[in-house]
Parts: C-alpha cells; structure tokens; sequence
C-alpha cells in the first residue's frame, strides 16, 4: 500500500512508459546489438591492463578526461573544448535533454529512431513530436524541417538512422541549421561505417552537437565511453547535467589507447563496410526478403512471415537477431548487424533455409 502511494508521486509521464530493456537469450552468433564482432586486440588489452595495475584504484579518475578530449578533438576536427565526453554517448543524449528541455518544449524526431530520444525527452517532462519515415524507410526532410521550424525546440537526426540504415543529406541538415538557432543533435554513432559527417558545420553553425560514440567501430560498448562535439560556450552548459568523475580511469586509458591504434581498429571496419552490400544483394536474392539500403553496420529487413518466428527459427540455430517489429512501422521488420564473413554466411544460409520451410508449412 505504501509503494503504492509513494509510486504515484512519480510524474505520470514517466509512469506511462515502459523502460528501455533488452532480454537476454543464449547464443552462438551474437548480431542483434550493432557490437564490432572484432574485439579489442589482445595486445592493445594487455597494455591497458598494465596501466591499471600501476594506477591507483583508490584515487578519482581525473575530473575532466583533458588528454582525451585533446585527442578526440584532432580524430573529430574539432576543438578540445568543444568536447564532452560521457559514459557511452548515451549519457550526452541525457545531458543535452536535462538542460534544453521541460515540459511545454518540444522535441522533434523522425520516427522509427532510436528508442532513447523519446524514452529521456519524456522523463524530463517534454512533449515528443515524431515525424514518420516516409514508406521506403527514408527520411520525410520536407516534413521534418516543417515540424522542428514551426515550434521545436529540438530536433534530434540518427545519422546513418538506427534501426533501418537511411542517412538524411548533409545538405539537408544545413538547410535547417541556416534557419533556426534551436538545438540541431546529430547522432553519428555509426560514423565510421558511414563515412560521412557534419562535424565539418561545428565551425559554422553554433547549434549543431554531434554525437559520438565507442561502442560501435571502436570495440568498446563494454567499456562506456561516448562523446559529444559542440560549440565550446554550449559545451559548459551541458556539461553542468553530467555527473563528476562519470567517466572511469579504466575507460578513459582503453579509449586513448584505441584512438592512438585506430589504424588497427580501422582495417577491421573496412572489412564490415565491405561485407554490407553483398549482404544486402544476397538476402534480396531470397524469395520474399526485402532487405534496405544501409549505410550503417546493420541491416533492416522484412519477410512475409511474422518477425518473432523468424527470430525464433534463427535463434534455435544459435544466431541472434533483433526483432524491431514492435517499433511504429516496422510490423513486419528485423534487424541484424553486419558481422564477420562467415557469421554473415551462416546467417544466410540459415536466413534461406528457414524462409523456405516456412513457405512449405503453408
Ligand atoms: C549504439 C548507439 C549509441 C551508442 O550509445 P553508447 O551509450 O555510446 O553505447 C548511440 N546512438 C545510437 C543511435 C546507437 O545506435
């Protein structure tokens, strides 16, 4: 009785949603998270772990990660003090929301997006307004510029979008930067897969925030690290929503270390870039398989059968999916990130086996 009344002071915005969860299940082939199938290198790990043994664990990692501000700085092209860096990008989103936005303000997003928008920009009492893909899973740019110039008070672009892969024209982000001075986030977790950025307007436009992270081409989602690039003034606003000593020394080490060999890391994301489009082509070759364009480390498709029992199917030979049909559109989709040559073969080939005998049960 007394949780009861103690849970209904909650605000009843955050009561009505349901948490950001994912269930754990057993399994060979893991690619339902987007993870770099590649791990860190033995070698790389092994220095890191002797930094760790000589730092002290009872000290306070640094108050502010300096060092690794600077170096993200030149990898991004931008300014060290234009940067933040968070436990996972995902603390930045929160950062960035807690100060912009409250209730009566608006936050735009294309929709189907990444869950966490909508998910923060709720707790922290905003109003979400989504502008729906247009059916080929592309952006609706007309329609979102729309929205966001009319009233929002921030828009918040995926770019490549998870979880269906479609970039939105960089040229399209400046026509909207041009227009407003609201708050413009850019979501670049899976730029290195894609290639392309708008960290080049940092200079330019002064509401404009990219985000990045370590937990894609980096190897690290283990570790939490993210970053946010912005403009230095805008930077020390947002940085007053981060927790002291959020990033641990441990993480701060492995992301030095990482950044100084990205040479390493970076022949490995060449490898998944290179496996994506003939993933793509062989999964369209299968009768009733529609797989989209990607330019992401992951890949939305859609079978005339019901997601959960291809997932399920897939799942009973060891390989995990993910099943993104509970998001708004996706009724019929899943999504499966792009992995080592021979995780992508066996996937396929189980992908075909499985589309065939479901076609035979009818
Ligand atoms: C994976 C992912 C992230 C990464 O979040 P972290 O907190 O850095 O692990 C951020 N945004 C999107 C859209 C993602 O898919």
């Amino acid at each position: 009785m007394k949780n009861d009344s103690v849970i209904k002071r909650i605000k009843p915005e955050v009561r009505a949603i349901s948490a950001y969860t994912l269930r754990e299940y057993e399994y060979e082939i893991k690619i339902n998270q987007n993870e770099n199938p590649y791990d860190v290198p033995c070698e790389l790990k092994k220095e890191i772990l002797e930094f760790a043994m000589e730092r002290s664990w009872s000290r306070y990692p640094p108050f502010i990660p300096e060092e690794l501000k600077e170096r993200l700085a030149e990898y991004a092209g931008w300014k060290a003090d234009g940067v933040l860096v968070g436990n996972g990008s995902n603390e930045i989103i929160q950062a960035l929301l807690t100060v912009f936005l409250e209730r009566g303000k608006k936050l735009v997003i294309p929709s189907p997006t990444f869950t966490l928008y909508r998910l923060i920009g709720t707790v922290v009492g905003a109003e979400v307004i989504s502008v729906p893909l247009r059916n080929d899973y592309t952006f609706d740019c007309d329609e979102i510029e729309k929205q966001f110039l009319k009233d929002g008070d921030m828009l918040i672009i995926c770019n490549p979008n998870n979880p269906t892969g479609c970039m939105y024209p960089l040229s399209r982000i400046e026509s909207i930067l041009q227009k407003t001075d609201a708050p413009v986030v850019v979501d670049e977790a899976y730029f290195e897969f894609a290639g392309e950025t708008i960290a080049g307007l940092l200079k330019e436009y002064g509401n404009l925030v990219v985000l990045r992270t370590f937990s894609k081409a980096f190897s690290l989602a283990g570790l939490r690290v993210g970053y946010g690039l912005m403009n230095p003034d805008m930077a020390k606003e947002v940085g007053k929503a981060k927790l002291p000593y959020n990033i641990n020394f441990f993480s701060i080490a492995s992301a030095l270390k990482l950044l100084e060999n990205y040479t390493k890391l970076d022949t490995k994301v060449k490898e998944i870039i290179g496996e994506r489009k003939p993933l793509i082509d062989a999964m369209n070759k299968i009768e009733g398989v529609t797989a989209y364009p990607s330019k992401a480390n992951f890949i939305l498709f859609e079978t005339p059968f019901a997601p959960k029992k291809i997932f399920e199917r897939l799942l009973a030979e060891g390989i995990l999916i993910r099943d993104v049909s509970s998001y708004p559109m996706l009724e019929k989709a899943l999504r499966v990130s792009v992995s080592t040559q021979s995780d992508n073969r066996r996937f396929l080939n189980y992908l075909t086996r499985i589309l065939y005998e479901l076609k035979d049960e009818r």
